[in-house]
């Protein structure tokens, strides 16, 4: 299944009740054969409107900080959530939403293929990495998944409420995490080697 399939078939998905309530099936945005994917949780009001992943206020504060340090979210980035449609009020995916999503984000990462992995957010990371260490602790580490870098890092709607840029506030430790991310792409990361022959 190429990607362009993938998202047409997701778009008509009602494997959860999801489906209900959504305006729309929130796939991705950005280049499908980036190097680095980010991950978020679900869509908000304004990505479910639009169809589009992080376009809100947590988009725009995402996007700047990628573009703060060099990463430009056209040419190198595809970004997506763990899940495609938006859960009513915001709260957090199911245990059985987030079963029967994830085998859209699974395609997606085969698909795009990407180097790097940016998960952003405590139920993103615990979800993919099936992780119960806190995103306080799991942020600014890398580790690996099926033979890709992964960075977990805080997810920008928390920095939209944490907003000083003070040094060891989670706004300039978001930027460290992405620095290294940028980093890892220009292959400057030292101590971790992913096996590609894993993915
Ligand atoms: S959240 Fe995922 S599994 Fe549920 S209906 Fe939407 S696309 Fe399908």
């Amino acid at each position: 299944m190429s990607l362009e399939d993938l998202e047409a078939s997701c778009l008509q998905c009602q494997r959860c009740d999801l489906a209900k309530e959504r305006k729309h099936v929130v796939v991705s945005r950005g280049q499908p054969s980036a190097r680095l994917m980010v991950i978020g949780e679900a869509p908000g009001a304004d990505e479910d409107a639009q169809g589009r992943p992080f376009v809100g206020r947590s988009g725009r504060l995402l996007d700047a900080s990628l573009t703060e340090v060099g990463l430009d979210q056209e040419d190198d980035i595809y970004i997506c959530n763990l899940i495609k449609c938006r859960p009513p009020g915001n709260r957090r995916p199911t245990p059985v939403e987030l079963k029967a999503c994830r085998p859209w984000l699974d395609r997606q990462i085969l698909e795009v293929n990407p180097e790097v992995l940016l998960i952003l957010g405590a139920t993103a990371s615990a979800s993919l990495l099936e992780s119960r260490t806190p995103i306080s602790r799991l942020r600014g580490q890398w580790t690996q998944w099926k033979g890709r870098f992964v960075m977990p890092s805080f997810h920008p709607s928390y920095l939209l409420r944490n907003p000083s840029r003070e040094p060891g506030k989670p706004r300039s430790l978001f930027i460290a995490d992405l620095t290294q991310v940028k980093d890892a792409l220009n292959g400057v990361v030292s101590g971790l080697t992913p096996d590609s022959s894993d993915r």
